[in-house]
């Protein structure tokens, strides 16, 4: 009984043998791929300080012969040169404190032992940063009127992953004054009705890897006092009819407000911002206090600009157009994003060019003609310069380049 059964169980055992050693000759003929190789720990483009712990892994179908190892073109010892087997599961430290700030590379070239010696690369581009973070405003005291900006700036000592300015109640972002520049600018609107006073502005920084440092300075708001107008006043019927076929004026502040959030954090204006149209004479200047029997008291927070009835009215700075409608008091109005938050209003005009929402803009290219619609009781084109949904004096843009 026992010798029948050993027979058959002997024969199967050399069968299991032999089709497992038939099938690693076969694998190690065959066998064609790349060996596939995953690192945890040690991200691409990632940002790294003092020592970096990572680990290997590779699950290949054939045992793998060698690992060539390079850190920055040179041999890395971290990683077993010559493993021998299927699986490998290897931890490593990289101490980055010997590497200079910046990028650096690790490559691997993985060969198997099969008779092809299939071989796969692996890179990983990281960047080290054992740079105590150093960061200063460039000035520690913005003394700015009422109705005008505040451009404040910050130098760190290498490019960062935020920076924030919380000033008055509000927090804002600064940007990069070019692509991988460590100068940040931040633009900050002083209302026309804000109260003059001295605040304190906070910037919050953090670098790539994490470390944090917070600066601050000083913000004083300066008085200024504004003309007063004589007063004007529009027909009630115009009004109406205005009412009749134009859109709520709350309509225009909302849209602006929610374009403002998706703003590009980049700058799309070159150079100084222009007056908008060929201007015999500003007609009302920026910030003067007008008492209308509709409106009641309030500022004047654009510029009035005055020529010919149907004069061209053109973008003050490349841009987007965000929004083109008919408003009950702004008249036909046309809104560009520049980028940053900055946003400029054209109102009352006569007509619209052949523009359409959504399409880039460039500085100098007609928006429409120069009318009276909406709340207006001549020919003329209200220019406004919104920094973050706050009107502030567009001319200071005009003068200076941001
Ligand atoms: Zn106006």
């Amino acid at each position: 009984m026992f010798h029948k059964l050993i027979k058959p169980l002997i024969g199967l055992c050399l069968l299991a043998v032999v089709y497992s050693v038939g099938s690693r000759v076969y694998l190690y003929h065959t066998h064609a791929q790349a060996p596939q190789v995953t690192i945890e720990g040690l991200k691409n483009e990632g940002y790294y300080k003092g020592t970096i712990e990572a680990k290997i892994a590779i699950n290949n179908p054939y045992k793998i012969a060698t690992i060539v190892a390079q850190l920055d073109q040179k041999p890395f010892q971290g990683i077993p040169a010559n493993p021998g087997s299927r699986k490998i599961s290897h931890t490593f430290s990289l101490n980055t404190e010997q590497l200079e700030y910046g990028e650096h590379t690790l490559h691997l070239l993985v060969t198997d032992a099969s008779k092809n010696k299939n071989s796969g690369e692996f890179v990983v581009k990281f960047f080290v940063d054992n740079l105590p973070l150093s960061v200063t405003f460039l000035e520690t005291n913005y003394r700015v009127d009422l109705g005008k900006t505040a451009h404040l700036k910050v130098k760190a000592n290498k490019p960062l992953a935020t920076a924030t300015i919380k000033v008055m109640n509000q927090e804002y972002c600064c940007y990069a004054d070019k692509p991988g520049s460590s100068s940040y600018e931040c633009f900050i609107p002083i209302g026309c009705e804000e109260t003059p006073s001295s605040h304190d502005i906070v910037a919050q920084i953090t670098d790539h890897v994490g470390q944090t440092q917070k600066i601050t300075a000083n913000l004083e708001v300066v008085q200024f006092n504004f003309p007063k107008q004589k007063g004007f006043s529009v027909s009630a019927e115009k009004l109406a009819a205005e009412r009749e076929i134009s859109m709520k004026q709350d309509v225009l502040g909302e849209a602006i407000t929610r374009w403002a959030k998706e703003s590009p954090n980049q700058k799309l204006w070159q150079g100084p911002f222009v007056l908008p149209m060929q201007a015999k004479r500003m007609t009302t200047p920026f910030g003067e206090i007008r008492v209308t029997p509709e409106k009641g008291r309030y500022l004047h927070k654009g510029l009035d600009l005055a020529n010919m009835p149907r004069s061209i009215v053109w973008a003050a700075q490349h841009g987007k157009i965000i929004i083109k409608e008919r408003f009950a008091m702004s008249g036909n109005t046309v809104v560009i994003d520049h980028g940053l938050g900055i946003t400029t209003v054209y109102a009352h005009l006569d007509s619209f060019a052949d523009i359409e929402v959504g399409q880039d803009i460039k500085k100098g290219s007609p928006l429409g003609k120069v009318g009276m619609t909406g709340y207006a009781n001549g020919y003329h084109l209200h220019w406004e310069l919104l920094v973050n949904g706050t009107a502030v004096d567009p001319l200071e843009w005009t003068d200076k380049v941001y």
